[in-house]
């Protein structure tokens, strides 16, 4: 049995001496198992087998990014299942490797980075979910220098993160820009009596002035609406939308160069909603809709934005029980890491 997390972690008493050194001479990097010794099957199921952020983090050592997850689908309008999300995705991740192959970055060597654990949750109540989530992301890592990625959990949980990130970078007069993967705009107003859905997490980061839509990209979105004005809130704000029909046409790929072009330096935030992939690749999802991205279009997008000033995001959507073969979560570790790739080429 193993007598210490260090040891089942692949790693003994010296080298986490050595571990520590490092970090304070500031040649920050993850140590990861070793595969051959510790096979990635085997052991704690910690996301992409990242330590976890009390191993690393507890002495106030900086920590690049911290993965954490938010277990709360109540806020969903459709079909729940999003709050087992974080677990089948850690367990999915455990077959990534640290080696971007196409950006020729390896994310170990570039960043320290960890696993947070999951929020809190109250599972009948979404607004306490995401104030407790909010809290608990604000208290990860150092606050000038950690960057947070949640998993999700529905879309609703974006907003928490979104304001994590938001007041860790010194609250920005007109807020974040966003990078929006979606099927769906999730600018409604209010559903059933509700302000906090998951279909409203931008239209309420929007007016708390997280986001500016101004510099927010919507890209995926298609399929039927409740109403022709479902859109209306984002075009009359200023929201870049990128629809698969204009993906499709072949004008998507230049609006979302000029986009990038616009963007600058400036610091971005990106949320991922799974269903902005098409069924026949991401099944797993509580509202699904035909006629989206494929699994390798999708990343290569992603891996278009290598070099963007990354400084928060989230995976969201993702339903295990509708997920034959867990590709859905699997393609969600992918999407993971590909951010970090995208982080990381910024910081060589
Ligand atoms: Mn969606
Ligand atoms: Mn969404």
């Amino acid at each position: 049995m193993c007598s210490s997390h260090q040891e089942m972690w692949g790693f003994g008493r010296e080298e986490v001496v050595l571990f520590r050194m490092w970090v304070m001479t500031d040649q920050r990097r993850t140590v990861l198992p070793n595969a051959r010794e510790f096979p990635r099957f085997a052991g704690v199921s910690t996301f992409c087998r990242f330590p976890l952020l009390g191993d690393v983090g507890s002495g106030g050592q900086p920590v690049d990014w911290v993965v954490y997850g938010i277990p709360y689908d109540g806020a969903v309008t459709y079909r729940p299942g999003a709050r087992f999300g974080p677990r089948a995705i850690r367990d999915a991740s455990q077959y990534i490797k640290p080696v971007h192959q196409e950006l020729g970055v390896d994310i170990a060597a570039r960043f320290s980075m960890a696993d947070g654990g999951d929020a809190p949750v109250q599972p009948y109540s979404c607004k306490d979910t995401l104030d407790a989530a909010c809290e608990f992301a604000l208290g990860l890592g150092t606050a000038a220098h950690t960057k947070l990625i949640a998993i999700g959990g529905d879309h609703s949980t974006a907003y928490a993160n979104i304001k994590a990130t938001w007041q860790r970078r010194g609250k920005p007069k007109g807020g974040l820009a966003l990078l929006h993967f979606d099927a769906h705009l999730d600018t409604a107003d209010v559903v059933w009596g509700e302000k906090w859905t998951h279909a409203s997490p931008f239209i309420r980061a929007i007016e708390d002035g997280l986001i500016d839509p101004k510099r927010m990209l919507s890209v995926g979105i298609r399929g039927p609406l409740n109403t022709a004005d479902d859109l209306n809130f984002a075009r009359e704000h200023g929201v870049e939308l990128v629809t698969s029909e204009d993906w499709l046409r072949g004008d998507g790929a230049q609006r979302i160069e000029a986009f990038r072009n616009r963007l600058g330096d400036d610091e971005v935030y990106l949320t991922f909603d799974i269903d902005c992939v098409d069924p026949a690749f991401a099944p797993g999802t509580g509202t699904p809709c035909c006629g989206g991205f494929g699994s390798a279009e999708v990343l290569g997008l992603l891996r278009s934005f290598a070099g963007v000033h990354l400084v928060g995001a989230d995976v969201v959507e993702v339903l295990p029980d509708r997920d034959p073969a867990g590709i859905t979560s699997l393609l969600a570790t992918h999407v993971l890491f590909e951010l970090l790739a995208v982080a990381a080429i910024r910081n060589t």
